[in-house]
Order: structure tokens, then sequence, then C-alpha cells
């Protein structure tokens, strides 16, 4: 298998430039995207070639950015990907949808959907030369990145907010990862990883090699389409932290067409946002084509981005796919992630609860036809945020260790 990679392009003014380490246009700053070359793609990709692939993202290696020379022995793999989709129809009766599925990314190596593009992005940083990963993170890419490097002997360099949930400090440090927790929000934790990313020459995966990561969300994309059967899904719903996720979801689907790997159907993809950190849904709203930066306040951590790096191209995909954005509170949050447990058994995250309330409220605001086929993405595990579910659930009664006080209990509880 050849890699098909022509290099990066400003997404701003268009300009190429070779397959290096870098994220912004030399000419205008301007963020860099990957580009293939899609009649060799189309030539060598297949739905056998890719059913007869690994169980994990790499399936779809001839569309992923791997360079050219590339040794699949030597990519950063933990098998992340091809996580299960399954149909959900106790949420969407909970919701009053017909056609619900879930994209259940908890289920990745380290529990949430980040493994994709980590997987990606340290096997195009190694062939870059470098061996040192870093990263910038609101604690799931700490997570993954910490993860991939001890698998691959790589060192790991996590700047995260001091704040962050004390699970998802435990599980990055756990890889032995040299951990720095910064006391400021994550935005300033950005702003300090864009000064060290030129100064220390580590691969930062969401700064310098951030072209390349960003493409390991297409594959949430390929899989939905795959596991469908090679159709395309009529609409999607995506939380969303920088907008990445959702950009390039729509990204895979146009590809999947480019390719003939699916037919052409019309699709739309939509963003769900914490009210707390709302700042590309808030620009939605306002038929604003630039996003405002915000001040995140909200549980939902792993999606407080206030300075959203793709904001704009997400509200391009979602107007012109037809979509939606919504914001929801915290206490929807909640509410959502019990919800999400209680009818269809997967125990997420703060932005799974995002994703299920934003649902929620798109079927009550008429944004969301009940008749249409809908799959909701699920990007992280519970027991990361337990935190916000302390005071919310526990033993329905504590009793002495007899079965008369049993019984008692029973009689009162389920009568
Ligand atoms: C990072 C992340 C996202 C989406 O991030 P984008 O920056 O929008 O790609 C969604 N859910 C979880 C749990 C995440 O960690
Ligand atoms: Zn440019």
């Amino acid at each position: 298998m050849g890699s098909h990679v022509k290099g990066l392009r400003c997404r701003a003014c268009g300009l190429d430039t070779d397959p290096i380490a870098a994220h912004v246009c030399t000419a205008c700053f301007g963020p860099l995207e990957v580009v293939y070359d899609y009649d060799g793609m189309a030539a060598e990709v297949s739905r056998e070639l890719i059913a007869a692939g690994p169980r994990s993202v790499w399936r779809y290696a001839p569309l992923l950015p791997e360079l050219p020379g590339a040794d699949p022995d030597a990519r950063v793999d933990l098998q992340a990907g091809l996580t299960p989709l399954q149909p959900a129809p106790r949420l969407a009766a909970a919701l009053g949808l017909r056609e619900l599925w879930l994209k259940n990314d908890t289920t990745n190596p380290t529990w949430s959907f980040k493994d994709r593009v980590v997987t990606v992005a340290l096997t195009v940083a190694r062939q870059l030369g470098f061996d040192t990963a870093a990263c910038v993170s609101t604690g799931n890419l700490a997570n993954s990145v910490a993860a991939h490097a001890a698998s691959a002997g790589m060192d790991a360099v996590l700047l995260v907010p001091a704040d962050l949930e004390r699970a998802k400090i435990a599980t990055s440090a756990v890889y032995g990862p040299t951990l720095i927790a910064v006391e400021g929000s994550y935005d300033d934790c950005n702003r300090l990883g864009a000064e060290a990313a030129g100064e220390q020459g580590w691969a930062f995966v969401n700064v310098n090699v951030r072209p390349y990561y960003a493409e390991g969300s297409k594959t949430l994309g390929y899989e939905m389409a795959e596991q469908l059967g090679w159709r395309l899904p009529r609409h999607v719903v995506a939380p969303m932290a920088s907008g990445s996720m959702l950009v390039k979801i729509d990204k895979a689907f146009q590809e999947l067409v480019a390719t003939g790997l699916v037919a052409e159907e019309p699709w739309r993809v939509s963003g769900a946002q914490a009210a707390g950190c709302a700042p590309i849904s808030s620009a939605f709203a306002d038929g604003a084509h630039e996003v405002e930066p915000v001040k995140a306040d909200t549980i939902a951590k792993s999606l407080a981005i206030g300075t959203p790096a793709d904001g704009p191209y997400a509200l391009e995909a979602v107007r012109r796919t037809g979509g939606w954005m919504e914001a929801c509170s915290d206490a929807e949050i909640v509410e959502a992630i019990e919800l999400l447990a209680r009818t269809e058994g997967i125990f997420g995250e703060t932005a799974a609860g995002v994703t299920v309330a934003c649902l929620r409220r798109a079927v009550r605001s008429g944004a969301m036809r009940p008749d249409e086929p809908t799959v909701a993405v699920i990007s992280g595990q519970g027991l990361k945020t337990l935190d916000v579910l302390t005071d919310q659930v526990g033993p329905a009664a504590t009793i002495r260790p007899g079965i008369g006080a049993l019984e008692d209990a029973i009689d009162e509880l389920v009568g």
C-alpha cells in the first residue's frame, strides 16, 4: 500500500507545502491541512481491501496521512478504533426519535475518541524523526498521548490545567510521562504549548503535527459508513471542543464519495456544546462566520476550549449540510449521562452527556426531525468524570446484614 499524501495546503490562502511538521502557513498564518492524490487513492482502495485490513483505524491506511515509505510494523498503534456502532432503541424512544445509533468510542484503548487522532499523529511524528511526543490537553488527549508514547518507547511531555478531574491526572501519570500541571485554563496551556513547540523539537500532537493528528478523526466517519453496510448515515451529531472532529467526519464522507466507496446521498452534521463553553454554537445562533472567544466554565472539561481552532470550519460544514448546533446546561449534562446509562447501558463522560442533552434539545426545538436516522458520537468514558455523579447516584438504602432488614427495604423500595 502506498501513501497518497501530496503535502500540506493552507486552508486560508491555498499555499502548498511539503509534508513537514508545521501547522500554520508561512504566508498568511492560516491553518494547514493534509492534501491527497484522490485519483491514486481511489485506484487503490476498495471495500474488500479495507475489510481484510486490521481491526483498528489502520484498516483505512490508504486514506490516512502516513508518509511515503511507511512501514506498517513501525506504527504507534494500540488498536484504536473499530468501536461498536450500536442501535439505541430505548434512548431513541426516550428522546422521541425513530432510529438512533450510538458510535461508542468509550471502548477505545484509553477510553476516548482521542486514541484515533493520537495513533495517527505519533505514527507520522516518528516518520518525521521525533522521539518526544507532547500535547496540551484537557485530559483525554493526555491519557492517549501518554499511553501511545509508552507503547512505542517515546518520551511524553503533557501540559494540563491544574484544576483537571483527578481521575484524568492519574490516568495519564500512570504511563510515566512528564506531566506538568499549569495553573491556568486550557487556553493558557495552549498558548504555552505553541511557544514551547517551536523551541523544544517535540512532536506536539495538537500544535506542530496537528494537520496529521486531525486526520485521525476521519476514521469515525469511515467506520460509520462501513458499519452501516457501506452507506452514509443520514445525520451525525458530534460534540465540539475545537470543532475538528465534526469537520473531519464531514471530510470523511466527502472522501468516501470521491473514492467511490459509497454512493452519494445527502448527509448532515450537527454540533453539541456545553452552554458554559459554547463559542461555536453561539456563533451559529447569531448567524456569524467568525467565533468570539469565551472563558470556559462547565463540567464538560473535555470540551472546554474557549478559542476553538476549527470553529469557522465547523460552522461552514453544519451550514452547508443543513445541520443544527445546540448548547446545554451542566444540569442537563448530568441528567443525560444518567439517561444514556439507564436506557442503553453505556456510561459516558460529560462530553457524552453534552451530545445526548443537545440531541434532546434539538428534538424539542424542532431542529431535529423525529424520523431522521441519526448517529450520535459517544466520545469518552464515564469513569473519567465520576466526580459529577457522586451527589447524584448511590445506594437506594443502607441496611443491617439481616433478612428482616432486607425484606423491609425491599417492601419499601419495590413494593
Ligand atoms: C477532544 C474531545 C472531543 C472533540 O474534540 P474536537 O477538538 O472538537 O475534535 C469530543 N469528546 C471528547 C471526550 C474529547 O476528548
Ligand atoms: Zn496561507
